[in-house]
């Protein structure tokens, strides 16, 4: 069986599982993500949208959002991204990170067009900031911001100056990369700053397998800034979302097809699910927002654009 087959098997056992669910507690459209059978994302990051979005609070174990609902955020997205959010930031506590990670932009809640980004239009990006160190002590400081970083490692334009947390971030992109339930297609980042999380992953000697997955997946974005101060993270759609039109935006790394096997396991994130009730208005009413036609996000043909770095067989859709 090829493996594009496979994911149509898997998104459909997840779809029949989503409509069980809808026909036994007639409440579906409160189930996130992949457990619900209308919800996730729809389209391309770019022009898509985001149906039943569930919602990262304004802070949690281990994360803090850059800026507040009220201030401006976004902070819905499927439940995948929203998971891999809180367990990326749990893994860090874990590893004794003090600081908390400051967290972006995702979407919407309902996706769509957004200020600021040209994509974060369908609940499967969000922006997290660079762990930072203060340069004069090199005591751990919570990120005040988007600050940019040159190539040795220093802020720029600051008055008080800041480094760039080679260990803190390293860390980061390992927990991102091992999450067996995130599915991480793309971790964008200026090029220099990719090479010095590589460097660093080799002078420690973390392990093969991952510093080749974060040499795949690290990229600096062609068609925007380089992202020299923020790592703009994207998840893949699950096989549910992709029978609903859902398109990755990224290439489909070949390990992914054994993460999505373990994600169509995972249980409902407890959290998330509180987390989506408090979030939505009794009668809110879901669907695209205005000026997207649900249909706009039907399965289409492949975009050869999404096809990168071919040295490895992709799958692209
Ligand atoms: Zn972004």
């Amino acid at each position: 069986m090829t493996s594009s087959s496979r994911a149509l098997r898997r998104g459909l056992a997840s779809l029949f599982l989503g409509l069980a669910a809808h026909a036994l507690t007639g409440c579906a459209h409160l189930l996130p993500g992949a457990a619900s059978p209308e919800g996730g994302s729809r389209g391309k990051p770019s022009t898509g949208w985001l149906a039943h979005g569930v919602r990262l609070p304004d802070r949690g174990p281990g994360f803090e959002a850059l800026r507040t609902e009220s201030e401006g955020g976004l902070h819905f997205g499927t439940d995948r991204v929203v998971g891999m959010v809180r367990r990326s930031a749990r893994a860090m506590m874990r590893d004794g990170v003090a600081v908390p990670l400051k967290v972006g932009d995702l979407s919407g809640l309902r996706g769509g067009q957004v200020t600021r980004h040209h994509s974060h239009r369908n609940g499967r990006d969000v922006d997290l900031l660079y762990f930072t160190r203060d340069a004069a002590s090199g005591r751990p400081v919570i990120a005040p911001g988007f600050i940019r970083y040159n190539r040795a490692g220093d802020s720029v334009g600051l008055a008080t100056p800041l480094r760039f947390d080679l260990e803190r971030n390293w860390r980061l992109v390992e927990a991102l990369l091992q999450d067996p339930h995130a599915g991480v297609i793309r971790v964008f980042c200026a090029s220099w700053i990719k090479a010095m999380l590589l460097d660093h992953a080799r002078r420690i000697g973390a392990p093969g397998w991952l510093v080749e997955r974060a040499e795949l997946v690290l990229a600096q974005p062609g068609d925007s800034a380089p992202h020299d101060d923020h790592f703009h993270v994207r998840v893949a759609c699950t096989p549910g979302e992709r029978v609903l039109g859902c398109q990755d935006g990224g290439p489909l790394w070949p390990w992914l097809d054994k993460d999505w096997e373990k994600a169509d396991a995972t249980p409902m994130d407890d959290d998330a699910l509180l987390a989506l009730m408090e979030a939505i208005p009794p009668g809110f009413v879901h669907g695209p927002p205005d000026g997207i036609s649900p249909s706009s996000a039907a399965p289409g043909k492949p975009d050869a654009s999404y096809c990168e770095r071919p040295a490895i067989e992709l799958v692209c859709r």
